[in-house]
């Protein structure tokens, strides 16, 4: 029987990894998505028959509560708050890590070493990608008491202190007999991580929490597959692998776009803000536009290059920017869209929302790819973004985005920024590209101001 659940998990396992496959390409996603569920579902069942479970009622309660939660959270999530919902999802998994590691814990006498250990470490990586997570979550829904990176004196002594501290519990659960013993020893090194999991994420912020997110979705990945050493369960540890190393790799990434070390993310200080750049000075010559202009300007272009950002996403205007670019090219203007690594609020965010609008892969075109041909463009029409197209990230080391690569749509011959006000970003900071020669800006909601303009060139035809 064994051997047959084995073969289960197995086949659910590849499931897990073609469907991972699929999913890199927007064509094949959905498929790739489906196919991880059902390996999901298999695996689910698998489990629930593998071992001699007493509670069936208890897991068909949890399986119901959970399916209805799921269905109503997914149905009603913005596409803005997808990022905050996966930190949150992220987060739960670590809590449900540390919840089985404990149940485990409580059931079994006489554990191996080895288990002890495992389960340890679940209650260490479990605890932290629960709360680290939830402070993400806070900063990203952009609560006031968590927006700002904040630590405390001594922070990182005070983080090591706490991580020594994990560790000699984890010992100590190791090396004695006594079950009682073991417990307490599990529950404060689990509080204690839950603590270093705060410490880890609140100092963090501004443009860095990208980083932070990937990190936490490879935390939970790492907490599944201890929790899979734990109760033994084979798809679990691949699982859980394969989304920690899944995360790690999206780590590096989005470090790269940062231009950050990971170390550098972790314990680097953050910039406390940028001296010297008050958004009165940096916008005292700032020029608006109109949907008319904007149509004389495009009439004479022929290399069109849009710059997404997070307020496309806020304004659902990805079915109006296919609509403008398709118009367009119908007059033989070369459109391309240019995208950051960190757009938005989660990574690939862009990428999501334009694939939704059919907007054919080939002609999004990554920062490295674009920017050294940015001065070629005739006209850049920034849509929604602020920080991925702030000059500050080069001039001013004090700046939260200090050393970010940016997409250099100010070298572009016309730079147009559509947004609503002169707000700052998710950085928090002036941007004095708004405030350039060559940019104009056109106050409205991303949705309406791109409707303006496809209706004001129809009309100038
Ligand atoms: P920003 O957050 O810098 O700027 C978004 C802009 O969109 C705002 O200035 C806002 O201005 C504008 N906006 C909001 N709503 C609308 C609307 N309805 N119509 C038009 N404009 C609108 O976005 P970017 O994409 O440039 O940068 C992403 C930032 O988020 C970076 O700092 C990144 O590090 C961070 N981040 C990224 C994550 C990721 O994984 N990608 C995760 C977490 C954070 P206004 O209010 O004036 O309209």
């Amino acid at each position: 029987m064994n051997a047959f659940f084995s073969l289960i998990y197995i086949f659910a396992s590849v499931m897990f990894i073609v469907g991972l496959k699929q999913m890199s390409h927007p064509k094949t996603a959905v498929r790739g998505n489906m196919l991880g569920a059902v390996g999901m579902f298999l695996a689910i069942v698998a489990a629930a028959f593998d071992r001699s479970i007493g509670g069936y009622v208890f897991i068909m309660l949890g399986l119901v509560a959970g399916t209805i939660i799921g269905y109503f959270l997914a149905q009603r999530v913005q596409m803005t708050g997808m990022p905050q919902l996966v930190g949150l999802l992220n987060g739960l998994g670590g809590g449900a890590s540390v919840l089985v590691a404990w149940a485990d814990l409580l059931l079994h006498d006489n554990q191996t070493t080895d288990a002890l250990i495992a389960i340890g470490i679940t209650g260490l990586i479990g605890a932290v990608t629960l709360t680290g997570s939830l402070v993400a979550y806070a900063k990203l829904e952009e609560w006031k008491q968590f927006k700002k990176p904040y630590s405390i004196a001594n922070q990182q002594s005070i983080n090591l202190a706490l991580l020594v501290v994990v560790a000699l519990l984890v010992c100590g659960m190791a090396l004695t007999n006594n079950n009682a013993i073991q417990v307490v020893c599990f529950v404060l090194a689990a509080a204690a991580s839950s603590v270093l999991g705060v410490f880890l994420v609140n100092p963090i912020g501004g443009a860095d929490m990208p980083v932070v997110i990937s990190l936490m979705n490879s935390y939970s990945g790492l907490a599944g597959a201890a929790t899979g050493f734990v109760i033994d369960n084979h798809a679990l540890i691949i699982c859980g692998s394969l989304v920690g190393a899944s995360g790690v790799i999206l780590t590096q990434i989005m470090c790269k776009a940062m231009n950050r070390s990971l170390t550098n993310v972790l314990f680097g200080v953050m910039a406390g803000g940028s001296e010297g750049t008050s958004a009165d000075e940096v916008y005292a010559n700032v020029r608006s536009t109109s949907a008319d202009d904007i149509a004389m300007i495009l009439d004479g272009a022929q290399r069109v290059v849009i710059v997404p950002g997070y307020g496309m996403a806020v304004a659902q205007a990805q079915h109006a920017v296919r609509d403008l670019s398709k118009l367009l090219e119908s007059r033989g203007v070369n459109v391309e869209y240019a995208i950051h690594p960190v757009a938005g609020r989660m990574p690939g965010h862009m990428n999501v929302l334009l694939a939704e609008a059919d907007i054919s892969y080939d002609k999004l075109k990554e920062m490295d790819e674009i920017n050294p041909t940015m001065d070629s463009v005739d006209v850049a029409i920034v849509i929604g973004a602020n920080d991925v197209v702030n000059p500050l990230a080069k001039t001013d080391p004090k700046s939260p985005i200090a050393g970010m690569p940016i997409i250099d749509v100010d070298k572009c011959r016309t730079v147009i920024v559509i947004k609503r006000s002169l707000s700052p970003g998710f950085a928090g900071i002036p941007n004095p590209l708004f405030a350039l020669p060559n940019t104009l800006m056109y106050f409205a909601d991303g949705q309406a101001a791109v409707m303006e303009i496809v209706k004001a060139i129809k009309e100038n035809a």
